[in-house]
């Protein structure tokens, strides 16, 4: 198997002025090499009620810690990861490393649920649900605690492939998440096929909504949606108190963004969850 991965680290090294074309900062067998030795690590960006302030779940978004150069963001390496082939790797290693966060966080107390991205490439993977539902066995974390986020996009390009997933996803027991609502182009009647759990509004419908009227429309409409269709429905990229309050008048379950707390280690975020609950609890009862 040494052997192996030699070869195939020096056929990607041959292959890597070719990836720079479509990541000027990252060398593909330099990408290989972090998903296998973990330095692909999630970072935890909370998702809060928007009525009660209540922490309700965290997404893990994927960040190399380079060795030199340090935190590289997603959009720099999943390119690459994509390109190759390597998606369903990226999706273990997060949900590897999801699990065994949940398992510490759970013994202090904290049953937080998680998010994981799920790219268009993963969609085709065959057996990484049996993969999952394994390794969620083994660490004996619920499968309702692990919500799989799809992209609008991804869902449009692979619709058949798209299909076939979500169902053995929510038959598994997993929640299933929309994400990027409102900026691809699957239709309402492809959508249709899905058992979502979850609508994710997007962030260019959410951010600095008050000042964009033209998108007004179609953010409420796109709420009603998603509670016509008993969706939980999360208002991501909210940037300031008043893209939560429009968020939270138009009447969305969830928020999420830089306003109310930017992605972090999970060391902070189980600090953050701390403080938040202790507020949460502090805030004396509405007198009616
Ligand atoms: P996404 O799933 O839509 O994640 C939300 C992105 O918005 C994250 O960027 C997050 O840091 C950013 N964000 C959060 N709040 C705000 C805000 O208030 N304002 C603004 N402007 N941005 C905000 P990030 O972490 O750079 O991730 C970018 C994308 O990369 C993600 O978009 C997701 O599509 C992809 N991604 C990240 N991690 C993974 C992963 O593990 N697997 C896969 N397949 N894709 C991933
Ligand atoms: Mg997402
Ligand atoms: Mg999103
Ligand atoms: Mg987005």
């Amino acid at each position: 198997q040494a052997g192996e991965l030699q070869d195939l680290l020096a056929r990607l090294s041959q292959q890597s002025a070719k990836s720079k074309e479509s990541c000027a900062l990252c060398d593909a067998a330099e990408v290989r090499q972090a998903l296998e030795q973990q330095q692909i690590i999630p970072y935890y960006q909370p998702k809060i009620d928007l009525g009660s302030g209540q922490l309700k779940g965290a997404e893990m978004l994927a960040r190399w810690l380079h060795p030199s150069r340090g935190l590289i963001m997603p959009g720099s390496f999943i390119p690459v990861i994509e390109q190759y082939g390597w998606a369903t790797e990226l999706t273990l290693t997060m949900l590897e490393q999801g699990l065994q966060q949940w398992q510490e966080w759970a013994r202090q107390g904290l049953r937080l649920p998680l998010s994981i991205n799920l790219s268009a490439r993963s969609l085709q993977g065959s057996t990484l649900i049996d993969e999952m539902a394994s390794r969620l066995q083994r660490a004996k974390v619920p499968a309702r605690y692990i919500t799989f986020e799809i992209t609008e996009t991804a869902i449009a390009d692979n619709l058949p492939q798209a299909i076939g997933m979500a169902a053995r996803l929510r038959l598994a027991g997993f929640g299933l998440s929309i994400d990027d609502f409102g900026t691809g182009f699957a239709t309402l009647q492809q959508l249709t096929h899905f058992p979502f759990t979850e609508l994710k509004i997007d962030q260019s419908l959410v951010t600095s909504i008050g000042s964009k009227p033209h998108l007004q429309a179609i953010a409420n409409s796109i709420i009603e949606l998603g509670q016509r269709m008993q969706l939980t429905t999360v208002a991501e990229g909210i940037e300031t108190r008043q893209d939560m309050e429009l968020m939270q008048a138009r009447g969305c379950n969830l928020g999420q963004g830089y306003y109310i707390a930017r992605p972090m280690e999970a060391a902070l975020m189980q600090s953050w969850a701390k403080q938040r609950q202790q507020m949460v609890s502090e805030t004396p009862p509405t007198i009616s």
